[in-house]
């Protein structure tokens, strides 16, 4: 039995993560295997209902689940709510600090039948397969920050940023770890030409990697690895890198995949990880069938890849997903002439039969 706590959240997160428990029961039906889903609230759904956007009943929860499936967090109705109310700061940012998740990983892959979806050109993208993993919990996001009036009446404003040895060392060592089960290439993205931060980043990333013989390192500043991201993205497998450049990174290479919609990923670091779409919460789209459930599906294989150990059940949905692709079967944020289009359900239901068939 899995146990498996699922937090749909706000807007299309709701949506699309249904869809993604209706895949994973398709999965345990077909393999045989048992998952146990429990629903927590989250963001400014559990805002309105209990007053916070992480009540402790789900962060109960998460702590006595397997794996958490979240959907999204936020969205205008709750935007002028003070910081520790918000459904980001308050809810998603809040959990993954409560669980450790310090190791973000975002597969970027383009399926063969998107290669026309992206706007950069088929060639540049075919056969993309890259892993971006980006430190979650230190970095200028949570080092001290603060505001001073001076004497001339301007504004002094800090952030600082922070990183310990120990820090840098775990999310280096997930990246080689997971190198070593794909091409066995490691980029280390950092700055290390102007910042100090980034130069114990390097001096660390080079002795782990002496442990690792079969897999190979190389650095890369952040400004070039930018460019060469959207100019060549198939020389890359893994790349490592600190919190503030892994989330500038890992949206731009979305534009690899052809739509936000594509794109899952997988928290990890503490002893139960969390699996969310790349998305937010969609406030556009919200209600009207439109989203693309697949980010959230891929990330369901995900959870089965790395909590569970299920590694044929999340290849099946991936191929599943592949299948329908290749039928020429698109939700609205890929739809090109020629195509069918669908929306949020049918296309769940489509990979569904194919996992069943
Ligand atoms: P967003 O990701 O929600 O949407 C950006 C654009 O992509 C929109 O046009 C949207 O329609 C489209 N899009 C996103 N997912 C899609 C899908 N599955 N299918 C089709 N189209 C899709 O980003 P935003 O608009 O900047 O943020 C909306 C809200 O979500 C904000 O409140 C933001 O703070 C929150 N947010 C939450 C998370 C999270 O919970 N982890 C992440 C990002 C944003």
């Amino acid at each position: 039995m899995y146990k498996i706590a699922v937090l749909p959240g706000d807007g299309i997160g709701a949506e699309v993560t249904a869809q993604a428990v209706r895949v994973l029961k398709a999965v345990g039906r077909r393999f045989k295997r048992e998952f146990e889903f429990t629903e927590g609230l989250v963001g400014g759904a559990a805002y309105d209902t209990t007053g916070t956007p992480l009540p402790k009943e789900t962060l109960e929860l998460c702590h006595a689940s397997d794996a958490i499936l979240f959907g999204a967090a936020g969205g205008p109705k709750w935007d002028s709510l003070p910081a520790q109310l918000r459904p980001e700061a308050g809810g998603i940012l809040s959990l993954r600090k409560e669980l450790g998740l310090f190791a973000n990983l975002r597969p970027v892959m383009v399926f063969a039948a998107l290669e026309n979806a992206s706007t950069l050109k088929p060639g540049v993208v075919a056969g993309v397969d890259l892993l971006i993993v980006r430190e979650l919990t230190g970095g200028l996001y949570f080092g001290k920050k603060y505001r001073e009036d001076l004497p001339d009446g301007s504004i002094k404003v800090v952030d600082t940023l922070e990183y310990t040895t120990s820090e840098i060392e775990r999310i280096v060592r997930v990246a080689f770890d997971l190198a070593g089960k794909r091409k066995g290439k490691v980029t280390s993205v950092d700055k290390a030409n102007v910042l100090e931060s980034s130069r114990l980043w390097r001096e660390v990333a080079t002795a782990v990697g002496r442990d690792y013989p079969d897999v190979s390192l190389e650095h890369m500043y952040v400004d070039n690895c930018a460019m060469q991201l959207i100019k060549n993205p198939g020389q890359f497998d893994v790349l490592v890198t600190e919190n503030m450049f892994g989330d500038i990174l890992s949206d731009q290479a979305s534009v690899l995949s052809g739509s936000l919609g594509m794109l899952a990923s997988a928290s990890l670091g503490g002893r139960t990880a969390l699996y969310e779409p790349a998305h937010g919460s969609a406030p556009d789209i919200a209600g009207k069938k439109q989203a693309n459930p697949i980010a959230s599906i891929l990330s369901g294989a995900l959870l089965l890849r790395f909590s569970f150990n299920l590694v044929e059940e999340a290849g099946c949905i991936e191929r599943a997903i592949t299948d329908v692709l290749n039928q020429g079967y698109r939700t609205a944020d890929l739809l090109e002439q020629g195509k069918n289009a669908v929306n949020t359900v049918e296309m769940t239901d489509l990979i569904v039969k194919q996992i069943l068939v």
